[in-house]
């Protein structure tokens, strides 16, 4: 582990309860960084929290006033916003045909706008601080097809397009902006995902994770950790001149033609 890179800096993390966003908080106070975490359920903020001596504060990403919320707690309590990981996502599944109204539209509401509205709540903080640096938890959805998966899908992709947008728009302010597509990573959402497939497939959950990443050439999931290594490398002085980039990590998977794996 490098120590320090993010001493006397101050990061909010949405979705920071759990799974990447909880690696990342910790990854962020190993290194020294002082993190607010925000989500909605209260105990596991609160447990993630006090382990990295960081803020919790209970609030939906959907919204600008918890999130403005959040700003400001941060400024109050450590003295300024220096970095955003902008990571609360969910999914639901579904087709154009199938998928409710309601769902594209929480999903759309959480992923994107919420992903928006962090980056509108921080920046004037980060400007106030004469720099910083946005992190955008997208996926390797936004880059490929899945079945059943419109708005998920859609809504990592358009996280792409927000990311190029930040990034023109406040570099000139030395705030950059970068976007993070991960492969299957082990969590919460991911454990909810291989179920709920399994369970349509009518196969058990380890039969289907084992089969989701055969075609990897790392042949595993990733660990939260492993992906909040990276964020904390984006999000860092180390990439002082990286903004706008989209970066896989993916196992190797978007290199993958599945139509020649009968050569193998
Ligand atoms: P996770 O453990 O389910 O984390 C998602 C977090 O987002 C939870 O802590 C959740 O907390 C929070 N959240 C959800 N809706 C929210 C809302 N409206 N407002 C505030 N917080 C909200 O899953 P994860 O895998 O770490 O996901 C983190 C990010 O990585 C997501 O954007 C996901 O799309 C992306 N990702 C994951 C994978 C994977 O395989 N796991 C792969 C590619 C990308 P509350 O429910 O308490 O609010």
């Amino acid at each position: 582990m490098v120590e320090g890179r993010f001493a006397g800096k101050v990061a909010l993390i949405t979705g920071g309860g759990s799974g990447i966003g909880a690696a990342s908080a910790r990854r962020i106070a190993d290194e020294g960084g002082k993190v607010v975490v925000m989500g909605r359920r209260e105990a596991p903020l609160r447990a993630v929290a006090e382990v990295c001596g960081g803020h919790a504060v209970i609030g939906d990403t959907a919204s600008l006033d918890d999130l403005a919320r959040a700003v400001a707690e941060a400024e109050e309590r450590f003295g300024g916003l220096d970095v955003l990981v902008a990571n609360a996502g969910i999914e639901l599944f579904g087709s154009v045909e199938t998928v409710s109204l309601g769902d594209w539209r929480r999903v759309f509401e959480v992923n994107l706008e919420g992903a928006m509205l962090a980056a509108r709540a921080s920046i004037p903080a980060m400007r106030r601080r004469d720099g910083g640096a946005i992190l955008l938890l997208a996926s390797v959805a936004a880059l490929a097809g899945a079945p059943s998966y419109v708005s998920y899908l859609t809504t990592k992709a358009g996280m792409l397009g927000l990311n190029r947008s930040i990034a023109h728009d406040y570099g000139p302010e030395n705030i950059r902006c970068n976007a993070l597509c991960p492969g299957w990573v082990r969590t919460e959402m991911a454990e909810r995902a291989i179920a709920d497939i399994a369970a349509l497939k009518g196969i058990s959950a380890d039969a289907l994770a084992r089969d989701m990443v055969k075609v990897y050439p790392l042949r595993r999931m990733a660990e939260p950790a492993e992906i909040a290594a990276i964020v904390a490398f984006l999000c860092s002085s180390d990439a002082a001149f990286v903004t706008g980039a989209t970066l896989s990590a993916d196992g190797g998977g978007g290199i993958v033609d599945v139509g020649t794996l009968q050569f193998g």
